[in-house]
């Protein structure tokens, strides 16, 4: 009886083991899709427009696979450490406050119970084609969460320190009194954004700040630069959907170049570091350049870092530097992007 109690303790000690092994990357897989969209049946915008019914299906689809639907207040909690990222979740983020967002997605959100937020700059209220402050505040007696867009919907990267703080502080104001709210999330018009634009955004009062870089949230997120998956355009299906819920983020410790302005148009080497690259399989491991496509690089498995072969030279405004990595536990790519600017004197003319 003895040696059968022994035993036992045996296996429980083992399963325990076994089950702090599994912690580890069952944390690692956690993540927090942010779902980006703008309009709803808008023929004339196929780029930026989603169908209703797609969207009636995505978000069915969320319930009936168990996703948490949270709000940025919970988003906020996860990313600080005081909330557990749940298994599966998701955020749902409209931009701009068109008007086909009341009309359309509104219903639909309100139907599932969901919470969301709009993003509004806040010259467009009462503009043709947008919602009204009666209508923003319909959706916030719901539960909806507002945010600044910015007053004027600017580039924020092509503007001076004191017009960004002022875009910064006049749409929180007009907010706030419309709302009668405190103002604490943003979104970058365009998804434009380097190191002063953060900066000021988090000077601003702003706890969260959301981009337009593909991917999603996990521990490491910086708070002031989340990725968001854009569910718009004409070609997404639900496959593409699906595809973009299974995204989950790769942990970059060290980017060269850094995002944000470059010194120069040409890059001599991107040299990007990955966390536990143990995790992921060395082979599948690729960079890619927006105007460029993939860039030749090759992957030190010890290191962790991921260098380019050839010196590249940018033409275009803004790129995006995009990470993906393969996991060994259940094939998944994980991904990492964010945003390089070409210096000022560096442009061509046409776009300045
Ligand atoms: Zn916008």
């Amino acid at each position: 009886m003895q040696r059968h109690s022994r035993l036992l303790l045996i296996i429980a000690t083992l399963a325990l083991i076994m089950g702090a092994v599994c912690i580890t990357p069952c944390s690692l897989s956690a993540h927090i899709t942010v779902l980006l969209y703008h309009k709803f049946d808008e023929q004339d915008s196929p780029s930026t427009s989603t169908s209703s019914q797609l969207f009636e299906q995505q978000m069915a689809y969320l319930k009936d696979n168990g996703y948490a639907v949270l709000s940025l207040e919970q988003l906020l909690g996860c990313i600080e450490g005081r909330i557990p990222f749940p298994h599966k979740a998701v955020v749902i983020t409209l931009d701009d406050g068109n008007l086909s967002q009341y009309t359309k997605a509104f219903p639909i959100l309100k139907r599932h119970g969901y919470p969301f937020s709009v993003f509004i700059f806040t010259r467009a209220p009462g503009v043709p084609g947008y919602m009204d402050w009666e209508q923003i505040r319909e959706l916030k007696r719901f539960g909806a969460e507002v945010g600044s867009h910015t007053h004027t919907h600017p580039y924020l990267t092509d503007l001076a320190p004191r017009e960004i703080e002022q875009e910064l502080s006049r749409s929180k104001k007009i907010l706030e009194d419309n709302l009668e709210t405190e103002i604490r999330w943003f979104a970058y018009p365009f998804g434009y954004y380097d190191e002063t634009s953060r900066s000021l955004v988090r000077q601003s009062g702003y706890r969260l700040a959301f981009t337009s870089d593909p991917g999603s949230a996990g521990a490491h997120t910086t708070p002031h630069v989340i990725p968001r998956q854009a569910i718009v355009g004409d070609n997404l299906d639900m496959t593409g959907f699906i595809e973009k819920l299974n995204r989950p983020p790769l942990n970059v410790l060290r980017r060269s170049p850094q995002s944000g302005r470059l010194p120069g148009s040409s890059i001599s080497e991107i040299s990007l570091t990955i966390a536990r690259p143990e995790l992921y399989l060395p082979d599948q491991i690729q960079v890619f350049l927006s105007e460029k496509g993939q860039i030749p690089a090759s992957f030190d498995p010890t290191t962790g870092i991921l260098s380019s072969t050839e010196s590249i030279m940018i033409t275009r405004k803004m790129n995006r530097v995009i990470l993906t990595a393969r996991r060994k536990s259940d094939r998944s790519f994980a991904m990492d992007s964010y945003m390089i600017l070409l210096p000022e004197e560096g442009l061509p003319e046409s776009t300045k």
